[in-house]
């Protein structure tokens, strides 16, 4: 019999090469402390117009033009400015696809947000990590050092994950003077947390890209929607690459729902506030150390006990995410905060777990 490794079809080397990447998402009942969604539910507006839902809705393509027009007012933009993608992984997916091929590189501070490298481990360029120092703040003058010609593609997460940290503007423009030839993508995923953007140089910047997310405060990961805000010189290349699909009907219906509703993200948005302060003032306490986040997530330093603790919190119904193989993460779990109540419910199942199995140092 042949050798079945030469007869079935081969993928080529480069996905050979690339490391899987399943995040943990299975079995997932529990408080969900794991993944950075909002912890409690969207809009009722966004339920109320699913409810609503045509059968002609359904049974059309989606056509994504008329709603990139909504959020491009929604955010101030001109309509040419704004790209609805299938969450922000896709957009990420379709900078890689556009600006990174043989002899280009791509530039990432690390640790970050894990799927920049899934995506430009796909392509041909290289990966150029720039390690962040202990207090994860953003490394920019060693990211500048590594800028060259072949520099491609540089994704900034601000505030950053897992860290929670945040890029002082006055950093990324540096970073875009010093790279004219390559795409800076700010990827503003938990913009709401923070408050402060740089998407007001959308168009005035030509190799800015930024990137937000539907997500995260506005609670619809489910239905993956992102959207890329970029100059028009740079759009015409991202639609040429992005499926003309890949934003499906309902997501489309439901955004225009979500965007009129400020005051469900505002309320989110301080419940999150108030639930973070809240949670650091208790870890305070309890004596472990932790990075301060502009984010609605707080890493913590667990220590060598960090899987014992993450499996323990699960068997109370906490779902948390260990960051331990992150790039100078050692004993690192990050904790999403979400209402006041499923926070403290969190705090206080911590507090039992850091008993039972000893405290971080
Ligand atoms: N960017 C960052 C920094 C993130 O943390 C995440 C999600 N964890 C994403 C993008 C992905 O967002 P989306 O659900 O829109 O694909």
């Amino acid at each position: 019999m042949n050798n079945p490794a030469v007869t079935i079809p081969q993928p080529r080397d480069l996905i050979r090469r690339m490391k899987d990447y399943h995040p943990p998402l299975g079995n997932r009942s529990g408080v969900r402390l794991d993944f950075n969604e909002n912890t409690f539910a969207c809009s009722p507006k966004v339920l109320e117009t699913l409810a609503r839902i045509s059968r002609a809705e359904l049974t059309m393509y989606p056509e994504r033009g008329h709603v990139e027009r909504i959020a491009a007012a929604h955010l101030g933009l001109k309509p040419d400015h704004v790209l609805l993608t299938n969450g922000v992984d896709e957009a990420i997916h379709v900078l890689c696809q556009t600006y990174l091929d043989a002899g280009g590189e791509m530039l990432l501070p690390v640790p970050t947000y894990s799927m920049y490298a899934v995506y430009a481990s796909g392509t041909d360029a290289k990966l150029v990590e720039v390690q962040a120092d202990n207090a994860f703040r953003f490394p920019l003058e060693a990211l500048l050092a590594c800028v060259s010609p072949a520099t491609k593609l540089i994704a900034i997460a601000n505030p950053n994950s897992p860290t929670g940290q945040a890029v002082r503007r006055d950093d990324i423009l540096r970073v875009l003077n010093a790279a004219p030839h390559a795409v800076v993508l700010v990827d503003e995923a938990y913009f709401h947390f923070h408050g402060q953007s740089v998407i007001d140089l959308i168009g005035r910047v030509p190799n800015l890209i930024v990137a937000r997310t539907f997500s995260k405060a506005y609670g619809l990961a489910g239905l993956r929607l992102g959207l890329l805000a970029a100059p028009e010189e740079q759009m015409q290349w991202l639609r040429r690459v992005i499926s003309p699909y890949s934003v499906n009907s309902l997501a489309l219906a439901c955004l225009p729902a979500a965007l009129e509703d400020q005051a469900y993200i505002d309320w989110y948005v301080a419940e999150v506030l108030a639930a973070r302060d809240e949670f650091t003032a208790f870890i305070d306490r309890l004596g472990v150390r932790y990075w301060p986040s502009r984010a609605n997530f707080v890493l913590t330093y667990i220590g060598p006990q960090h899987a014992a603790f993450c499996k323990a919190m699960h068997q109370r119904g906490i779902l948390v995410r260990d960051r331990s193989a992150d790039p100078g993460c050692d004993g690192c779990v990050r904790i999403t905060i979400g209402t006041r109540e499923h926070t403290a419910a969190g705090a206080k199942a911590m507090e039992e777990v850091l008993k039972e199995i000893g405290a971080a140092e």
